[in-house]
């Protein structure tokens, strides 16, 4: 049988259309199953995108916002009635587990949220700035604008950029992870019937080639990216030499400081949480474990806490094959040079899910200041412990690490959490918090390698990346007689 091809969608319809190069077929992570083939939108569909966007903008951008937010209040209560769907496609597709993958969807339900907060956000501002002189703010969407995003959270990250975009104004042209391409067509399907004007909100499947029409295209005034770190920095400089507005979220490594005084129970269940929730494949999963003094009863504790976990169960797959070799490597490798594994989730198999790609938790104890595990994205289930004599020390390796997403304290001290605060160089800081994503209205994003652009992704930055100011001066003469008369 053939695989089915996973279509585009734009100007209000799915395009099944093969004309572009075929990717290799795609299998679930979870059990093999096959899912179907992405032909890659080449320049020419991704020119028809930009058509139906630039041409929808016009009316959408001109309607008012009290009644653009409309369709996004009708889109949350849509999208919260279909979430066990969504959430199963997202499973099939990506391999998290369904609570995660539900876990997920209601993440990004927040952010339709904020979303239908924006008239209450978008007002200008006025002020009599000399004697009958008045200036003030309007906000205008920006046009046409893309939304580039990876394999990890298939409905997540899309929607922490198009439900704020598209509410400011813009038209919308999402292009998801080749690995993950069926989701976007359900949140496109639900919008729709949310009442959303065609050419509004278009997908386009594809790889490399599709994301560089979309950063070529002098139709698209700004695009969001998130994903690796490599690509991000590649995505941004493409993107902004075209004179795009661009925000490229990176990768990620985030090390977590345990001290002596941490509460045991506590620590081990949220430190394991962080490392092998959604298998260890999220930007803000505990990669290192940086132990300070004697913290064996801790690491006793985190070690008892992830035996009670189990692939399959709590624990989903990884995205493909090669993902899971390369975690593998990594793991082989730490062993080779004398580290000491302490649970190895190399060769695991869940019973009647054989052709699915897991890895089972893995703690790695004694690695070393400078060891690939401690700088590298590993993207696993594989939490790596260094041991140090003091706090300092651990700040001074986290700030080592080329990445700035999370850095997060365990203690039941004030003053070290506040030290370890104020001195840690990452964008989000977790405090007896291992997962430290912000909630709106605060915004989410990341320091150094881990962000390419200036401000937030999500929460009050995300308003102004998808709007641009004008600031209007005026001045109307005062007569001294009645004006009306
Ligand atoms: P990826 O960088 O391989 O792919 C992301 C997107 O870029 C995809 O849509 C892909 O088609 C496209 N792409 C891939 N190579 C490209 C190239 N050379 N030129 C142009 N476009 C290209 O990332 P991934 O493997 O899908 O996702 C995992 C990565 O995303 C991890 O590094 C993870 O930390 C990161 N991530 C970061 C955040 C964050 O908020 N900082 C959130 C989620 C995921």
């Amino acid at each position: 049988m053939n695989a089915p091809i996973a279509s585009h969608y734009i100007n209000g319809q799915v395009v099944s259309d093969s004309s572009g190069r075929a990717l290799s077929p795609l299998s679930s992570p979870v059990d093999g199953a096959t899912l179907g083939t992405v032909h890659v939108a080449a320049k020419t569909l991704v020119d028809a995108a930009v058509k139906s966007a630039n041409a929808a903008f016009a009316t959408w951008s001109t309607t008012p916002v009290k009644e653009r937010v409309q369709v996004m209040f009708r889109f949350k209560t849509l999208v919260e009635a279909n979430v066990d769907t969504i959430a199963k496609q997202v499973t099939a597709e990506n391999g998290k587990t369904h609570a995660e993958a539900v876990a997920g969807v209601l993440r990004g339900v927040e952010v339709v949220e904020y979303a239908t907060s924006i008239p209450s956000l978008f007002s200008g501002e006025l002020m009599e700035v000399s004697r009958g002189v008045d200036c003030y703010t309007r906000r205008f969407p920006i046009g046409v604008v893309a939304g580039i995003t990876p394999f990890n959270f298939p409905a997540m990250v899309p929607m922490w950029m198009f439900p704020t975009a598209i509410t400011c104004g813009n038209t919308f042209i999402l292009k998801p992870s080749e690995q993950v391409p069926f989701t976007s067509l359900m949140l496109a399907d639900l919008l729709k019937q949310a009442g959303l004007p065609d050419g509004v909100f278009s997908v386009l499947q594809g790889d490399r080639e599709t994301v560089d029409a979309i950063l070529d295209h002098p139709g698209i005034a700004a695009a969001a990216f998130v994903g690796s770190t490599p690509v991000a920095k590649l995505v941004y400089e493409r993107g902004t030499s075209a004179n795009k507005r661009m925000l490229t979220l990176g990768g990620a490594k985030n090390h977590l400081v345990v001290v002596p005084d941490a509460d045991p129970e506590i620590t081990a269940k949220n430190v394991v949480a962080s490392a092998i929730g959604c298998a260890g494949q999220r930007c803000m999963a505990a990669s290192v474990l940086i132990a300070v003094g004697d913290c064996d009863h801790i690491l006793d504790a985190i070690e008892a806490e992830m035996r009670s976990n189990h692939v399959g169960c709590e624990i989903g797959a990884i995205i493909s094959r090669t993902a899971k070799q390369r975690i593998e490597g990594y793991i082989e490798r730490a062993a080779h040079r004398g580290a000491k594994v302490r649970l190895d989730g190399r060769d695991v198999k869940v019973t009647g899910k054989e052709l699915g790609n897991y890895v089972g938790p893995t703690l790695i104890d004694g690695i070393t200041v400078g060891d690939e595990s401690v700088n590298d994205e590993i993207f696993g289930p594989v939490l790596s412990v260094l041991r140090v004599a003091t706090l300092n020390d651990a700040i001074k390796i986290e700030n080592g690490n080329p990445y700035g997403n999370a850095a997060c304290i365990y203690t039941t001290s004030g003053a070290t959490a506040r030290f370890f605060e104020l001195n840690a160089e990452a964008g989000m800081i977790g405090i007896n918090i291992g997962v430290p994503v912000p909630r709106e209205p605060f915004g989410f994003g990341g320091w150094n390698a881990s962000k390419f652009g200036v401000g937030d992704i999500t929460g009050p930055d995300s308003i102004n990346f998808w709007t641009k100011t004008k600031k209007v001066t005026e001045k109307w003469t005062a007569k001294s007689s009645n004006w009306m008369s």
